[in-house]
């Protein structure tokens, strides 16, 4: 009996092996050095100076990108209030056409752009092939449609478009937090200077060659490479009229400060530390499901991610087995793998804080669980990992960790559930599970977040306006409400 059971247990292992699935990049192509992006056209940076950007599964390094300085920002800046000129006035019908061709590009690139979005960000290629570009692909198709459409969506509000947007983007979603950005804004009627992450630059990069291949008009979009200092330019610089924003909270109050009182419009959307409930009535395996997609989708980079699990007590003991054995079957490995579920950590300093953050939860007392695996030689990797026997004082219920790494607390009611959840400066997202619509529609109302999913998570429309508040920022992006920043009204 016993030899059996191990032999079934041997199949079963050997069934669920999978043999190695990577996705091909000879059909990718990085320039080994980029230069700027400015009026239409790739320039040598005035700085001087590049830098290297490198694939965080092997350390390898994937291309040289320059380093724009003050004086590069004038020159994108200058190039995109030119254009704006000639691309605030044209007819909104034509410049609908250019941001629909933007969209159709995407897609029909969007096998490259997604490998590229894998290598350099570290993502499993699932997830950029199946989420990122074609979310990205479709922010654009969807402000492509309002563009010509405005005054119908504003009605009596004469709407008019604001002048030059500099607009700073994270790397956890570099080409869609660029389609939430660049789409909205065009659509109004704007012009843009963006700058991407350091460490994720590159398909930003292949998004200019992408507005040349659209023959969008030279100085609508300008792309600048760089890192904090060159955002800080940017977001300063006096003929800057709109700044946008997605990053830390951190950088977000600085950003705020060093604009106040420039008359400039701001929107920021910032960190989270998102409560995902579990009541007593909810479908287990499916709360299970939205869990880990909570948590673990992009290795936990994500601002909304449902990094706080709050459970009804009654069923934690029934909930935290399942989503154990759940845990144990995520496949860690080469981002490039199409059964890959849990690819690398962007960067040295994103894994660095997030182990200081876990050690954290130790010394404090949580217990953690992380399921057997392996982890790659090289490169920047964590396993996922579950802290139980959380209190709302550890820091791994309070602070951001941006990694794959869940909090379980419990509650008995459900106003103890929406003290814990709001117990948070955060106020971005938050989850719901139960079978009871009512409970649904009050939670909705307690809670203090700017999106709440119920019964799924982590689910993205371009139809959808997406913003936080509290320390996670104010605006919204995506849907009608992500053309306002982008428009004057009166
Ligand atoms: P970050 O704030 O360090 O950097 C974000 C961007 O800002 C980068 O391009 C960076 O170069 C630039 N930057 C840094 N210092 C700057 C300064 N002083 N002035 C102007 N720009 C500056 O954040 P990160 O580590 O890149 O991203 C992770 C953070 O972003 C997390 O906290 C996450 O929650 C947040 N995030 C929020 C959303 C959202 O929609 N709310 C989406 C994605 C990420």
């Amino acid at each position: 009996m016993a030899l059996t059971k191990r032999r079934d247990t041997a199949l079963a292992k050997q069934s669920f092996d999978y043999a190695p699935a990577p996705e091909a990049v000879d059909h990718v192509k990085i320039a080994d050095r980029y230069g700027l992006f400015i009026g239409g056209k790739f320039v040598e940076p005035k700085s001087g100076k590049h830098f290297p950007t490198i694939n965080p599964a092997t350390e390898a390094v994937l291309s040289h990108v320059a380093e724009a300085l003050a004086a590069d920002v004038d020159r994108a800046v200058e190039a995109a209030s030119r254009a704006q000129q000639s691309w605030g006035r044209l007819s909104p019908s034509r410049r609908a056409r250019y941001i629909l061709r933007i969209s159709r590009i995407l897609q029909e690139r969007a096998r490259e752009l997604a490998v590229v979005e894998t290598m350099d960000g570290g993502k499993p290629i699932k997830e950029s092939r199946d989420v990122d570009i074609p979310l990205a692909a479709a922010h654009f198709f969807y402000y492509g449609g309002w563009a010509d459409k405005l005054e119908w969506a504003f009605p009596n509000r004469s709407p008019r478009p604001i002048g030059v947007c500099g607009q700073v983007i994270p790397w956890n979603f570099p080409l869609l937090m660029l389609a939430w950005k660049i789409a909205p804004a065009l659509a109004a009627g704007n012009t843009v200077v963006l700058k991407p992450a350091e460490t994720t630059p590159l398909t930003a990069l292949l998004f200019a060659e992408i507005c040349q291949q659209a023959e969008l008009p030279p100085g609508v979009v300008n792309i600048i490479t760089g890192a904090g200092k060159t955002g800080s330019l940017l977001v300063q610089h006096p003929d800057v009229r709109k700044v946008a924003f997605t990053g830390s909270t951190e950088v977000g109050k600085l950003i705020q400060r060093s604009t106040a009182g420039s008359g400039k419009r701001l929107t920021l959307e910032l960190g989270g530390k998102a409560a995902n409930v579990v009541f007593d009535d909810a479908p287990l395996d499916q709360a299970v499901e939205g869990i880990v997609n909570g948590i673990y989708f992009n290795q936990g980079h994500v601002c909304c991610a449902g990094s706080r699990l709050l459970v009804q007590e009654s069923v934690a003991g029934a909930l935290l087995e399942k989503l154990r054995r759940r845990v144990d079957t995520l496949r860690l490995g080469d981002p490039l793998d199409k059964n890959t579920d849990i690819g690398a950590i962007n960067s040295k300093a994103q894994l660095e804080k997030i182990e200081g953050l876990v050690e954290s939860g130790r010394e404090e007392g949580a217990e953690i669980y992380q399921p057997p695996c392996e982890l790659p030689a090289k490169g920047f990797w964590f396993p996922p990992t579950i802290f139980t026997g959380v209190s709302q004082s550890h820091r791994i219920a309070r602070e951001e960790i941006f990694g794959p790494v869940l909090s379980v607390l419990t509650f008995r009611t459900p106003a103890e559930a929406v003290e814990k959840a709001n117990n948070t400066p955060y106020g971005l997202s938050a989850g719901v599970w139960t079978e009871k619509g009512s409970r649904i529609l009050w939670m909705t109302q307690q809670l203090r977040a700017g999106v709440v999913w119920a019964n799924t998570y982590n689910r993205f429309d371009p139809t959808s306006p997406f913003g936080g508040y509290k320390e996670s920022g104010f605006g919204r992006e995506g849907g009608l409400h992500g053309l306002i920043p982008y428009l004057e009204l009166n």
